[in-house]
C-alpha cells in the first residue's frame, strides 16, 4: 500500500527520472574514456566520482522538462473527477423502500466508472446511520439511538438499493432526453 503510493508520487517520478539518466550519463562517459578495470581502487574511485558528480549537478533543462510533464501528467490522472464530475454527482441520498439512504460516488480508475460507495441505510424513526452486520442468519441492521432493529424479514438489501439508484439515473437521462427531442 504505502510502497505503492511511493512509487506514484511526482517527486519520485521526477526524481528517479533525473537520477536514472545522471547515472546513464555517467556510466556512458566513463566507459567511454576509460574501460572498466576490475581493481576494487578503481570501483571505490567510480563511486566516488558519482558522489562528486552528485554534489556538482547541474540541472539541465530537459531533465526539468520530463519532471514537469510527468507532474501535470499525474496531477491530471488524480484529478480525474474534481472537473469531470457527471451530473449525478450530488445525487447522494434519497427514499428508497422503507428507508432513507446515503451514499457518495468514487470514480474507479480500474473499472473506468463511477461507483457507489459509503452507502448508509438511515432509522426510519431518528435518521441516525444503522449500524449493518451480517451473519450465517443474514443480513441485520440496528439504530444505535432508539434501538429500532430490522432484521432478514423486515430489511432491505444494499445491493438492491444500489441498482435503484443506478435505475434512478438511467431513468432521469432518458426522461432529458425524450425531454430534448
Ligand atoms: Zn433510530
Amino acid at each position: 500500500m504505502i510502497k505503492g503510493k511511493w512509487v506514484k508520487s511526482p517527486w519520485t517520478i521526477s526524481i528517479g527520472t533525473a537520477i536514472l539518466s545522471f547515472i546513464l550519463t555517467i556510466i556512458y562517459d566513463y566507459s567511454k574514456n576509460k574501460p572498466i578495470a576490475d581493481t576494487f581502487g578503481k570501483v571505490l574511485k567510480f563511486i566516488l566520482n558519482i558522489i562528486i558528480y552528485v554534489l556538482n549537478i547541474k540541472l539541465k533543462v530537459w531533465w526539468l522538462l520530463i519532471a514537469l510533464i510527468s507532474i501535470i501528467y499525474l496531477i491530471m490522472r488524480f484529478q480525474h473527477g474534481e472537473d469531470d464530475r457527471p451530473e449525478f454527482y450530488n445525487y447522494r441520498e434519497d427514499i428508497l423502500k422503507k428507508w432513507k439512504w446515503t451514499w457518495s460516488w468514487r470514480w474507479s480508475n480500474y473499472e473506468n466508472a463511477w461507483l457507489i460507495t459509503d452507502l448508509e441505510a438511515h432509522c426510519p424513526n431518528c435518521e441516525t446511520s444503522l449500524i449493518q452486520s451480517s451473519s450465517i442468519y443474514g443480513i441485520r441492521f440496528d439504530c444505535p439511538r432508539c434501538n429500532f432493529r430490522a432484521n432478514e424479514d423486515n430489511c432491505e438489501q444494499p445491493y438492491v438499493i444500489e441498482a435503484i439508484i443506478l435505475d434512478n439515473i438511467k431513468r432521469k437521462k432518458r426522461d432529458k432526453s425524450t425531454l430534448n427531442s
